[in-house]
């Protein structure tokens, strides 16, 4: 399977995953708080896909990506940040697109997204750590969902972008 065909497939059972979810994610329009720390892991699949969508990028948007390029630091704002919308949607990292949901790491324990600690998303059903609801059983981690591909290597995106 290509990443294309992958992708396409991974979006169709997210859309089912967040539509079983919808009560317990509580994103409002222009929250970007989980953009502004945007220096997140991904694989050379997902950045070659990201970097096509940049490349189909309208030249007004494509200049003020790359200003946000030059002010990128390490654990800082995702640079695709533009009005605080992600200019390259479709084309985002498997992170941005499971973000949100509350899925079964591999340890076992459920993973939530970090803004239930800040009273958002799931904070109706999480308390001290103890998840009061049912999370997704499918282990949502990009390394894990890319099991089938080969040579997967995982790097932050600012490592990506310094990487010689
Ligand atoms: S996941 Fe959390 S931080 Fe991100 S947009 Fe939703 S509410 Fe905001
Ligand atoms: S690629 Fe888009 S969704 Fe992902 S962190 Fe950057 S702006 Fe947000």
């Amino acid at each position: 399977m290509n990443y294309t065909d992958f992708i396409h497939n991974l979006d169709s059972r997210l859309e089912l995953y967040f539509k079983e979810q919808k009560n317990f994610i509580c994103c409002k329009k222009q929250c970007s708080a989980c953009c502004e720390k945007g220096d997140y892991p991904l694989s050379q699949y997902e950045l070659e896909y990201l970097m096509e969508g940049y490349s189909n990028l309208e030249t007004s948007l494509k200049i003020k990506v790359q200003e946000n390029f030059k002010k990128f630091k390490k654990g800082g704002k995702c640079p695709f940040l533009v009005d605080k919308t992600c200019s390259v949607y479709n084309w985002r990292p498997i992170i941005c697109r499971v973000h949100g949901l509350a899925y079964i790491c591999p340890t076992g324990e459920a993973k939530l997204p970090y803004c239930a600690n800040e009273g958002k998303n799931y904070s109706k059903v999480y308390s001290s750590k103890e998840l009061f609801c049912e999370p997704i059983k499918e282990n949502l981690d990009t390394k894990e969902l890319l099991k089938d591909f080969p040579d997967v290597v995982i790097r932050n995106l600012y490592d990506w972008l310094n990487y010689n």
